[in-house]
């Protein structure tokens, strides 16, 4: 469940929406798909951990045996306890080659699971969500955001098992050689757990800003390089680099706070190393002093609280990465929760699209975040095989008529069938598949021609795509191009010109042959020229089918069956060309506008 509107716009106060054990609960799933490798992993962190335990034990013995405390050592014992020694470090490096490696692989696994489920999650989101939402930060989101869970995945469980087994080993041991001097060392513990968990708190807290703030700069580096043209333009480059500065000092500063809490907590763990080792310098001397500890048992005895500080250190410098894992997992977590709008209904069917016939009955809509009525109370009939023109002032809505048939947007109320169906009650890919759109901006992969008609119907032939290209009137200036159908366009299609990317993006409609065609604005973006023949290639393309033609220049549509004139109350004029023209209404007057500009 969302604890926040995911629609509002992100800010990067690093403020929590989940608390830790929320966190690590959402994990574990994912973890456990893995358990095998990790069991694997701790067995061999607790081989390791046992090499770190015998080196105290051999040094007492030495110790003991130099002042006369226990049997003189011969070369016997000697080679004994090195060869032991020896044999423990070969199986400390075979377990620490294992944990390196499959260890991280595991944690790689994951990260690799939970991007592919955060990626299937966004491709479902509705258009609300991208409106409010900056590529740069979901792009984060997904990439780096998820790097830091490998280390995560890998050391979280590892760490805290090792540490888990050397402070009840150490706890055992050193009460065996003095239960007082164990019991005065462990009770700095809890003082040392209250400060880290304190710290932590405010490491995260810093750790998510910092993440916030990447995407945004992540996001201002991908508007500025995507709007290169426009920049160059308006020679706005001081400009960039001006609102990109803003951003990077930002980040500085964030990521200052973010040391200072990072040296408090290192300088508090030092500090605590001093408290430790003067309880041991300070209890050790009187023990000895009393002959209440012999020698060589101190020695062991500083070694293993060595061990022991070594091991909370690490735990402590893990906290980082800890933290940062946990800031992945949060994020990762909160694009999960974000729900998702648009989805089929529950049973819902494949749609049948026998002739193409869409009506609107009673729909009224407004975007969602924003309660401006864009339409009230809408009733519209598109027959099957019609091809219907609308027409009207900027702003009226038009866009948004189109953007609910394929369901971008779901109706605020009323419904739109299609050939007597409830789209809200049919599968969302069946009805998508059954549309054709073409749009003013037109999208083109990076890729080659052949790569992006195909796009229109997967699987499609050579033939078949070459077809689609000769009946959009684009193979003959593919066919002038050097590899022709393999040319690389570059990304989103730069090498093209805007006509040919147009024909293109028809030839990808004809390719998927749809019952249902909109075509919005689809050459307003074109010169004279190319609008003509784009304009021919579009009049083949609606051939047969349902269309919906929206269009700024009105000579574009004069041969539609039926044209509607659209104003902010609704529709205000309907007919066909002549008829509109007779009637010397809102159309006639657009129409004289538009000879006037010519
Ligand atoms: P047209 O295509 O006729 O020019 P649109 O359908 O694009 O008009 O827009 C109709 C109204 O809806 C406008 O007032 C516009 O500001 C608003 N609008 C369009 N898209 C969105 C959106 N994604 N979020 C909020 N309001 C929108
Ligand atoms: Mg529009």
């Amino acid at each position: 469940m969302a604890k926040k509107s995911n629609a509002s716009i992100e800010t990067n106060t690093g403020k929590q929406t989940y608390s830790s054990r929320e966190l690590i609960g959402r994990f574990l799933p994912y973890i456990k798909k893995y358990r095998g490798l990790l069991y694997l992993d701790l067995f061999f962190a607790s081989l390791t951990t046992l090499c770190d335990i015998v080196l105290p034990m051999i040094m007492r013995r030495l110790t003991n045996s130099a002042l006369g405390n226990s049997e003189a050592l011969t070369v016997a014992i000697l080679l004994k306890l090195v060869i032991l020694y020896v044999l423990l470090r070969l199986v400390d490096a075979g377990a620490n080659f294992f944990m390196q490696s499959q260890g991280h692989i595991m944690g790689v696994y994951i990260e690799t699971d939970m991007r592919r489920d955060a990626f299937e999650h966004l491709q479902r989101l509705s258009a609300t969500y991208y409106s409010n939402h900056k590529i740069g930060q979901i792009m984060g989101r997904i990439t780096n955001d998820l790097f830091d869970v490998t280390e995560f995945a890998h050391h979280c469980p590892e760490e805290f098992f090792i540490a888990g087994i050397k402070m009840v080993v150490s706890f055992i041991i050193l009460s065996g050689s003095s239960l007082s001097l164990t019991l005065m060392i462990f009770a700095c513990l809890p003082i040392m757990f209250f400060v880290s968990v304190k710290i932590n708190h405010w490491l995260r807290q810093t750790q998510k800003a910092q993440r916030v703030q990447v995407g945004e700069l992540n996001a201002a580096i991908e508007e500025s390089l995507l709007g290169e043209r426009i920049v160059k333009a308006f020679t706005g480059e001081e400009e960039e680099k001006r609102k990109f500065e803003e951003g990077n000092i930002r980040f500085q500063t964030i990521k200052k706070r973010f040391y200072y809490a990072m040296a408090t907590f290192g300088t508090s763990t030092r500090m605590f190393d001093g408290l430790m080792y003067t309880v041991v310098i300070l209890g050790g001397g009187l023990f000895l002093i009393h002959d209440m500890i012999s020698a060589g048992d101190l020695v062991a005895y500083i070694l293993y609280v060595s061990t022991l500080i070594a091991t909370i250190r690490r735990i402590v410098e893990f906290a980082e990465q800890f933290q940062r894992g946990m800031t992945g997992i949060e994020r990762f977590i909160e694009i999960m929760d974000t729900p998702i709008e648009i989805k089929d209904a529950e049973g819902a069917g494949d749609i049948k699209v026998t002739d193409g016939g869409i009506s609107f009955k009673g729909v009224n809509f407004e975007y969602p975040d924003d309660h401006n009525k864009v339409l009230h109370d809408f009733d519209l009939d598109v027959k099957a095989g019609e091809n219907l023109a609308i027409v009207g002032a900027s702003g009226g809505g038009k866009t948004t008529i189109c953007n609910l048939i394929p369901r971008f947007y779901d109706v605020t109320s009323g419904c739109i069938d299609i050939d007597g169906q409830d789209i809200s009650k049919v599968t969302l890919k069946s009805l998508r598949q059954s549309i054709g759109i073409v749009q003013q901006d037109v999208y083109l992969f990076s890729g080659t021609i052949r790569e992006n008609i195909a796009y229109g119907r997967p699987g499609a032939s050579d033939k078949e795509i070459e077809e689609a290209a000769i009946m959009a009137g684009a193979d003959e200036f593919i066919d002038r191009l050097p590899n022709g159908m393999d040319t690389y366009i570059g990304e989103r299609g730069v090498k093209l010109s805007g006509g040919q990317k147009q024909r293109i993006s028809i030839a990808r409609v004809f390719l998927k042959n749809p019952k249902i065609l909109i075509l919005d604005e689809a050459t307003s973006a074109l010169d004279n020229e190319s609008e003509l023949f784009v304009t021919k290639s579009l009049e083949k393309l609606a051939k047969g089918r349902t269309t919906i033609t929206i269009a700024h220049r009105l000579t574009t549509i004069q041969n539609a069956d039926r044209i509607i004139v659209l104003g902010k109350e609704g529709i205000l004029e309907e007919g066909t060309h002549e008829m509109l023209l007779n009637r010397q209404g809102m159309y006639y007057k657009l129409w004289n506008r538009m000879a006037a500009l010519d």
